[in-house]
Order: C-alpha cells, then structure tokens, then sequence
C-alpha cells in the first residue's frame, strides 16, 4: 500500500510529463521527425563547448579523490566563491563562498529553502500562473501554495490580489522572473510593489516573510531587457538558482541558493539549509558538475537560438490570429486557448502533431504552453501544423500587428 501522500501525488501527476510522454507516443506512430513536441523546457541548444573542455581537464588533471569525493553538504568552497564573485561581479552583491550553498538544481534548492523555513499548514504565496511543481514542493513539507491571479492584461501579478492573499500563516512569497509559464518579466513597477507589501505585511504580522526567487531564465531575457537580481527590492530575499537553462545542462542537476547577510536569521538559515541537502538526502549537489560550472561561471547560452524561435514562433501565430503574450524572456510562449475549455484545444492540436501543456498545470486555465526550446527548422515547420489549426477554430489572419494582452 502506498503512503496517502504518494497516492495524491500520482493521482494529479505532472501534466507537462504526461504530455512529454503523449509526444514520445505520438513519435513512435508518426515519427519524430513529424511531431512538433513543445512540452518539456529541455534545451535543444548544447551546452557550451567549454563544458566539455573544462570537465576533461577536471577529469585529467584535478585529483579524483576530491573529484569525485564527498565535501560540505553546502558544496566545495572554491566553487562556491567562485559563484560569490561572479554575482558580486554582475549585480554588485556582496557575497562570499559563505553566502552560497550548491543545490540538486532549482528542484533541490526550492525543496531544501522549503524544508528549511516551512512547518505543516504553513502558506506559500505564489504568483499564477506558475510551475506547477511548486504545489508538490510545498506538499512535501505539509505545506501548501496560494495562488494569486494575474493581471491577465499584462501577466504581471495583480498587487491589490497579492495583498488580499496573505494570512497568518504565510511564511514565503516565491516568485519566477522571467517567468515559466509565460515568459514576461515582471516589470520595476511590480517589485517594487511586492517589496513594499512584503515589508508592509512583515511588519503587520511580526514576522519574518521569505521571499524567494527563482530564477532559472535569469540570463534568458531578450530585445535588450537587462538580467535583473532580485536581492535589491526586499532585505528578506532568497536567490535561487539553475544551470539547467543557462548551460543546458538540466539533466546534471546542479544549481544553486544565495542567502544575503541581511536576511533575517541569514546564518541558521544557511545552517539549515545545509543540513535540509544533508537529510533529505542530495547529500551534495553532484561534485564533478559543480567543479564545472565553476570552470563555466562566465559562460551562458546561445541567446539567438531562442531569440530566432521566440521571434518566428511569435509572429507566425500572431500572423495565424492566435493571441498569445509576447516573451519577453525565458523561452516560453503563453497562448490564449480558442475553446473555452484549453482541454478541448490540447487535444485538437494532437491531431496536427502538435504537442502543447494545459494552462490549468499552471494555475491558469484558457491558456497554453508552448516551450519553443526545440530546433527551429520544427518552430518553422509547425506553423503549418497551426495554421491547419487555427482555421479549424476560424481565426481570422492578422497582418503581424502586436498582440500583448489577452
Ligand atoms: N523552476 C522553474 C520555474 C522551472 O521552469 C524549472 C524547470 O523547468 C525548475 C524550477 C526546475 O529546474 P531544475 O532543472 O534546475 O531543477
């Protein structure tokens, strides 16, 4: 017999999963080569070469006993001051080795920040839509979200809602920026909002209210939007952090959390969530990959792989008359659903080979996902697909004029 919370879990399974599986069906009987999978957020732009050149040279010259060996369970220090400096670099922080602890990717660090700040019935305030994983995150602690609707204009959050959703029991406030799943990044005007309502609530409940960010697209911003860090809005900020996008490289499972000196409790905290890596069993973030991305720490992504599907992705079904968001970041397009029920629209689009995630695995329903990470000769050659799809729903062609809001 199955824990009751395992049962839940599988009950309501991941949805992004469930259709990554329905396109890995779908290859099977058609062919990959034909099916047009936008489901999962796995980059089809390589890591940079210099991870290769780097992990060979660890791997020749670095001891192996060290390599390969246990260390802190916040990870090696030279990794992580390496980290230290290239943020202080960037966003003028002032971090040091101690400020960092090396995370099982962003899905180990939100777990661990979790296991650390969270008690039963404890609330996470989370801005929708939003990855849909943070509900069983925060279920693993007996914990839950509340999820606050957006602006659904702008897909920014809805502040005066963010204000109403706070209760006694809100112990963190998580957000994504640039967001997955509609790739806006929340503009000055809306941190600068939240930071003022956190402090508001902080000081209305007597208490200390995380707020964490996670930022896997950080890099991932596009038509000149600078890379943002979220530490400067609000004392009580925890970064967290993945090379799972910036590098590609999700299946190595390594990323990271930055807790500032000014945060409340900043040395248990780290404490914590050291022990959190410990007993929750990562033990450590992978050893050889940390070495690495420490080797990498000034690398990024190839921008202009996703900013060229952003763009053909964008004006192609803009063109078709689909109103979608436009991104602004990260490398997913938010698409309104032309049936009301976004359910009925999935399905149809499975009948072009079209492989899409249901807003509601987001908190949002009338929409869907597309992740144009994927090659973009495929991003060209769906647009055939959705043009057959778009004139089954009978919208009408535009002539690329943009679309922003819903
Ligand atoms: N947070 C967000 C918003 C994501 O989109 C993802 C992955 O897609 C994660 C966290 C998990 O990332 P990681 O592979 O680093 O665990």
């Amino acid at each position: 017999m199955l824990s009751k919370k395992i049962q839940a879990a599988l009950a309501g399974s991941s949805a992004i999963r469930a259709m990554f599986i329905e396109g890995k069906e779908l290859a099977a009987k058609v062919g990959a080569e034909n099916v047009f999978d936008y489901s999962l957020g796995n980059p089809a732009t390589p890591a940079p070469d210099s991870v290769k050149r780097v992990v060979a040279d660890l791997l020749e010259q670095e001891d192996p006993l060290v390599l390969h060996g246990y260390m802190s369970n916040s990870g090696y220090e030279d990794v992580r001051s390496a980290i230290a400096g290239n943020l202080n670099r960037r966003f003028g922080t002032d971090f040091t080795w101690k400020n960092i602890v090396m995370t099982v990717g962003a899905a180990g660090g939100i777990n661990i920040i979790f296991k650390t700040i969270l008690d039963p019935g404890d609330e996470v305030i989370v801005f929708a839509p939003f990855f849909g994983e943070y509900r069983n995150y925060a279920a693993n602690f007996d914990a839950s979200v509340v999820a606050v609707a957006p602006d659904y204009n702008t897909f920014q959050p809805d502040l005066a809602a963010f204000e109403a959703a706070f209760t006694e029991k809100t112990k963190a406030v998580l957000i994504n920026t640039p967001n997955n799943p509609t790739g806006v990044i929340y503009s000055e005007e809306t941190m600068n909002g939240i930071a003022e309502i956190l402090r508001r609530k902080e000081e209305s409940y007597r208490t200390d209210i995380y707020l964490i960010s996670d930022e896997p697209y950080r890099e991932l911003v596009y038509d000149g939007a600078k890379e943002n860090f979220l530490t400067k809005y609000y004392h009580n900020t925890i970064v967290g952090y993945s090379f799972s996008k910036s590098l590609s490289l999700p299946g190595e499972r390594i990323g990271y959390i930055a807790v500032p000196d000014g945060a409340s409790d900043a040395e248990d905290l780290l404490a914590g969530l050291e022990v959190a890596n410990r007993t929750l069993g990562f033990v450590n973030a992978p050893s050889l990959i940390q070495k690495a991305v420490a080797g990498c720490i000034n690398e990024t992504t190839n921008l202009e792989f996703y900013d060229k599907n952003r763009k053909d992705l964008y004006e192609g079904l803009t063109k078709l008359g689909f109103t979608c968001i436009k991104p602004q970041g990260a490398f997913y397009l938010w698409l309104k659903s032309p049936a009301a029920d976004e359910a009925e629209f999935v399905a149809a689009a499975k009948k072009y080979n079209l492989v899409l995630v249901k807003g509601s695995a987001f908190g949002c329903g009338g929409y869907v996902r597309l992740a144009y990470c994927i090659p973009n000769e495929k991003i060209n050659r769906s647009l055939e697909a959705f043009a057959k799809l778009a004139e089954e729903y009978g919208l009408v062609k535009q002539d690329g004029g943009e679309h922003t809001g819903a």
